[in-house]
């Protein structure tokens, strides 16, 4: 058996951020997956977006994360030696006068150094702007997909990645204050779950009550745009090179699958439609459900009743800002250099009394 201080259990945005995290801090760090091509963290945009929705809001404590996310984001990049994360403003459009005067009102206010207003955000032969716009100054886009698989290729080349779907309830033995996974030949001091909604149905946790929401994307052509910044409208449409662009979202609390369907792609495309004034055609299409837990707050901590059972999910629809500032407080609490704040402590769920339609 080789032996670790710490084995992550799924390598999304939460899993991956934390290994490397533990990895910095010099812990002995194992890294399961099991590499589903339509996990969130696959199937996401990566968008660090500061002001969102139809009131316009700005994300809580969006300056903390941000700022500890791109650091972060970049410091694997040098790693690395690759790129994957991409600081760019992105525009906002208004869809009508109301959200144009409820932005007015707010931005002075509640956000002065997000945004930037514009008379003219965008070029108005490809896009319907009557309206107006503003641009978002703190604005990223992590491209997830590349910075998994870079992660991956880190961990793999060190021997410390196992490729493998985990049976939670038959294949994890726990010994006194250790665990084992036979089948991979592991042992470790601790686990960490970073399952994604897949943590719904792990049993050591299982009242942690989600609300998860599933999501389509669409992959289009459009070969006349040529526009390098997120476009948002209600959904967004973001270029990813060779005329080809990512669309989403749609938002779904009722079908926690991962099919895409008919339905989904025809809201996307009607959305397009109203702001974009040329053709396109869609190419791929693809549904991935959103680890939301209900506090809409990420959770890390341990089980009450088995201090090796650790736990990381609820990075929502925000994981690519998110997933590094929670990352880094989790290692602190690991390496017992800080108490864990009970907000966001996984144990205040471990009796919860589960009323959610999506529990499982
Ligand atoms: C349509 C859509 C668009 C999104 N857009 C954005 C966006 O623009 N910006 C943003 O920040 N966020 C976005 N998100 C949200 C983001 O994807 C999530 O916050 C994030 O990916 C969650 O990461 P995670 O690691 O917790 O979960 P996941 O990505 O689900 O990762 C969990 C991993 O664990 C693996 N796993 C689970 N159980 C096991 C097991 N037993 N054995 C082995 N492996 C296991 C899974 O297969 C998976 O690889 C979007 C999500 C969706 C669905």
């Amino acid at each position: 058996m080789t032996a670790f201080d710490t084995c992550i259990i799924g390598q999304g945005l939460a899993g991956a951020t934390l290994a490397w995290v533990l990895h910095q801090q010099g812990q002995r760090v194992a890294v399961v997956d099991d590499n589903e091509p339509s996990s969130s963290s696959r199937i996401a945009a990566g968008l660090i977006t500061p002001v969102t929705g139809k009131r316009f809001v700005k994300s809580d404590h969006f300056d903390k994360l941000v700022t500890t996310a791109i650091k972060f984001y970049q410091t694997i990049e040098t790693e690395t030696e690759t790129t994957f994360l991409n600081q760019q403003h992105s525009v906002r459009l208004f869809a009508n006068k109301d959200e144009r005067e409820l932005f007015l009102k707010k931005s002075l206010t509640h956000f002065p150094n997000a945004v930037q207003v514009l008379e003219k955000p965008i070029n108005e032969t490809f896009f319907e702007t009557s309206n107006g716009g503003f641009e978002m100054k703190q604005a990223a886009r992590l491209n997830v997909p590349r910075y998994l698989d870079v992660s991956q290729k880190f961990f793999s080349e060190m021997n410390v990645f196992f490729e493998s779907k985990i049976d939670i309830k038959k294949e994890i033995e726990l010994t006194n204050n250790a665990v084992r996974i036979p089948k991979l030949g592991l042992t470790a001091e601790r686990i960490i779950f970073c399952q994604g909604f897949s943590g719904s149905k792990n049993h050591w946790f299982q009242t942690v009550p989600f609300d998860a929401v599933k999501g389509e994307v669409l992959t289009v052509r459009i070969p006349q745009l040529n526009e390098p910044r997120v476009v948002h409208r209600g959904i967004w449409l973001a270029g990813i090179g060779n005329d080809l662009y990512r669309l989403g979202a749609t938002y779904d609390h009722e079908h926690l699958d991962l099919i895409p369907t008919p339905s989904g792609k025809e809201e996307l495309c009607a959305r397009l439609a109203e702001f974009l004034r040329l053709p396109f055609e869609v190419i791929n299409h693809q549904a991935a459900v959103r680890p939301v837990i209900v506090r809409r707050q990420p959770v890390i901590g341990f089980h009450s009743q088995f201090s090796q059972l650790g736990y990381f999910n609820g990075l929502g629809s925000k994981g690519s800002l998110q997933a590094p500032w929670y990352a880094q407080l989790f290692s602190k609490i690991i390496c017992k250099k800080k108490e864990l704040p009970p907000e966001f402590d996984v144990a205040q769920y471990l009796n919860f009394q589960n009323k959610t339609k999506n529990h499982r």
